[in-house]
C-alpha cells in the first residue's frame, strides 16, 4: 500500500466541493439542458442532461466550450456604450463603460418610446426552455 508523502498531500489541491448542477446552456437560442460540474467554485466539466427535454443528454462543441468563454481573461463583464455616432469600418466606436442602472434606464426609455409610437415595433423572442 502506497502512503502519500507530506509533499504529495501539500501539492494536491483539496477538493472541498464537487457537485453537478442541472442548468441550461446559454451559448445559443436552443438553451439545451446541461449539467455543469463545479469543483471548489470552478466549472471543470459540462455534459448533456438526459433528463432535459431540450438536448436530451447531448451537448455540442460550442456548448462544451462555455467555460472558455466564462474564464476568458478578456471577457467584458460590464456594459459599454457607443459614444461615436459615426459608424463604419475602421471607425472607432469610442465605447465607454456605463453602469447597469444606466443600461436598464436606457432600455426602458427606448421600449416606452416604442410602445408609444407603435407597440408592434417591439419584439420579444424567447426559447422553448
Ligand atoms: S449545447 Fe450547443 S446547441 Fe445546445 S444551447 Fe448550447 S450551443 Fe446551443
Amino acid at each position: 500500500m502506497a502512503v502519500a508523502s507530506k509533499t504529495d498531500v501539500e501539492s494536491k489541491p483539496q477538493v472541498k466541493e464537487d457537485i453537478w448542477i442541472p442548468t441550461s446552456c446559454g451559448q445559443c437560442y436552443c438553451m439545451c439542458g446541461v449539467k455543469v460540474r463545479r469543483q471548489n467554485g470552478v466549472i471543470t466539466e459540462l455534459a448533456g442532461n438526459p433528463d432535459a427535454p431540450t438536448g436530451r443528454g447531448h451537448i455540442c462543441a460550442k456548448g462544451l466550450a462555455s467555460p472558455q468563454l466564462l474564464y476568458d481573461p478578456y471577457r467584458v463583464n460590464y456594459p459599454l456604450k457607443r459614444t461615436n455616432p459615426e459608424k463604419g469600418l475602421h471607425v472607432d466606436p469610442k465605447f465607454v463603460r456605463i453602469s447597469w442602472e444606466e443600461v436598464l434606464d436606457t432600455i426602458c426609455k427606448k421600449l416606452k418610446e416604442c410602445q408609444e409610437r407603435d407597440p408592434r415595433g417591439a419584439f420579444f423572442k424567447a426559447t422553448t426552455t
